[in-house]
């Protein structure tokens, strides 16, 4: 499953202490980096992780969809 890419916004299971829960994804590898849209500061957490607490997406049209009904190649 590697439906999401570079800079897409993307919401997790429990959000940043912050308060907010909208991340961006700044780096993509074993490792992932996310931006915390709340306060701008940065966590790398594993891909393996990363693809177990992400729930929702940003699409095109800035709606946030659920990862799993999320198909970025449908029009
Ligand atoms: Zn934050």
């Amino acid at each position: 499953m590697k439906k999401y890419k570079l800079n897409d916004i993307v919401s997790l299971k429990k959000g940043h202490p912050c308060g907010e829960n909208k991340w961006k994804i700044e780096r993509m590898g074993a490792d992932m980096k996310l931006r915390c849209l709340g306060c701008d500061k940065i966590v790398w957490m594993k891909r393996i992780d990363f693809d177990k607490r992400i729930r929702k997406i940003k699409d095109k049209n800035d709606k946030f969809v659920s990862i799993v009904n999320y198909n970025p190649e449908e029009d």
